[in-house]
Formats: structure tokens, C-alpha cells, sequence
């Protein structure tokens, strides 16, 4: 019959309609701030720094290499270098940043900074409740303000934090290989120069003649007559 699907679309979205005030399931607002929707795992604000210890600051993945500095399209990330340097996570020294600000008031969230991280060590989070009545300073964050656990990371981003974890676990191993690999090769240098050595101590003196000369006899027709 002629104007059937209209008839259905509308009962349809009548049925919206009334259930959007009386199903929870079906109600796309909430009454915020008294009542909030949990974040999606894809969600997206800010970037935080990682940590790995209990002491935030020592415990910074970031080794300071400036890179999200220099490819944040808006500039507004500063980082100042370590003059010294300290083991990461991987027992290697690095530099740590001793300044790392961004001013989140320019910050456009593209998440380039983490893209473009090496060290899993800038992630984004979810936290979007940061007004501020300082328009200048309030949004300048510091890496006080900018180091989060990476259990904070894992909570909001799980899955991306299990594919970073995993990605590290990697790394670990490598460089657990390699310092193994290390120890092993200088252990067999220093076995083969004490054998070379013990060989020179056996063969005697360098130059020296392997033994005496045995005395030439005296020929009787050399001998002086008698
Ligand atoms: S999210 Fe984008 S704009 Fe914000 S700090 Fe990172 S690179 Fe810069
Ligand atoms: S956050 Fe990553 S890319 Fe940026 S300085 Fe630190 S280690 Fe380098």
C-alpha cells in the first residue's frame, strides 16, 4: 500500500522517541556533571608522559630525543635535555628531559607526538575536564603535571597498552640477548688470550734458540803434530 514504509519509519521513530525517556539503554544524554558516560577506548585529549616507577620522575620512559617536539604541528611542546644521564628501563643510559611543558591551550590532540615517539613514552588520555580560569598559565602542564603510571595507561587505553607492554617486553629481551651475547664474547677473548699466553710461556723467550748447539768434534788432521 502506498505510504506504508512512511508509516513504518514513523512508528519507529516514535517508539525512539518514548523509550528515550524511560529506557536507560536507549538514552544517548546524561545529566552531567552529576552523572558522567564512561570514556570509549578510543577516546582522545591530551598527551601524558609514562612512567614505569613509583617515583614518577625517575621512573619517565621519555629520554628527551626532542622528536614529537619537532613534529608537533602547532609547536607546543618544549623540552629542555639532562645534562646527565640515567638507565631506562632497558638498563641503558639516556638523557631525560629536565623540562618537558606543553601548553595544552594549543595543543590540538592529532596525536602526532605519540605516532612519532621511539620510546612508547608519550601516550594521549582521556581527561577532558580541564577548565581553568588562568588562560595563560592554567594550561601550561609540566612533567610533573604531564606523568601518569602506565596502570593509568593500561585502565584507559587496554588494548594499545597491551600491543606497548608487549612491544618493550621485545626490546627487553633484545637488549637482555645481547648484553648475554656480550659477557659470553668477552669471556671467550679472555680464554683464548690466556691460552695464547700460557703457549709463549712453554715455548720459552721470544728469540731464544729452542735448545744448545751440540759442540762440533775436533778433526785429527786439524790436531797439532806431536
Ligand atoms: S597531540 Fe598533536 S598538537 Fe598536541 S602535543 Fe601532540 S603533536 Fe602537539
Ligand atoms: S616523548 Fe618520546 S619523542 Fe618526545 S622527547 Fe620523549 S622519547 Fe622523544
Amino acid at each position: 500500500m502506498l505510504g506504508t514504509g512512511i508509516l513504518k519509519g514513523m512508528v519507529e521513530t516514535a517508539k525512539n522517541f518514548a523509550g528515550s525517556y524511560h529506557d536507560p539503554e536507549r538514552l544517548t544524554t546524561v545529566e552531567y556533571p552529576e552523572q558522567r558516560i564512561a570514556s570509549k577506548e578510543n577516546a582522545r585529549q591530551f598527551p601524558f608522559l609514562v612512567h614505569d616507577t613509583e617515583d614518577p620522575m625517575k621512573g619517565l620512559r621519555c629520554v628527551a630525543c626532542q622528536i614529537c617536539e619537532k613534529e608537533c604541528p602547532p609547536q607546543c611542546i618544549y623540552i629542555v635535555k639532562s645534562k646527565d644521564k640515567r638507565a631506562d628501563y632497558k638498563g641503558q643510559m639516556q638523557f631525560y628531559p629536565a623540562t618537558f611543558d606543553i601548553d595544552l591551550s594549543v595543543c590540538m590532540s592529532c596525536q602526532i607526538c605519540v605516532e612519532v615517539c621511539p620510546f612508547e613514552s608519550i601516550k594521549m588520555d582521556t581527561e577532558f575536564e580541564l577548565s581553568n580560569t588562568d588562560r595563560f598559565g592554567g594550561l601550561l602542564v609540566n612533567k610533573h603535571q604531564l606523568a601518569k603510571s602506565n596502570e593509568h595507561y593500561r585502565k584507559i587505553h587496554p588494548t594499545e597498552a597491551a600491543a606497548s607492554d608487549a612491544a618493550l617486553a621485545v626490546e627487553v629481551a633484545k637488549a637482555q640477548a645481547k648484553a648475554k651475547a656480550d659477557v659470553e664474547a668477552k669471556a671467550k677473548a679472555a680464554a683464548e688470550a690466556k691460552t695464547k699466553a700460557e703457549a709463549a710461556a712453554a715455548a720459552g723467550p721470544v728469540g731464544a734458540p729452542a735448545s744448545a748447539p751440540a759442540p762440533k768434534p775436533s778433526s785429527p788432521a786439524a790436531a797439532p803434530a806431536a
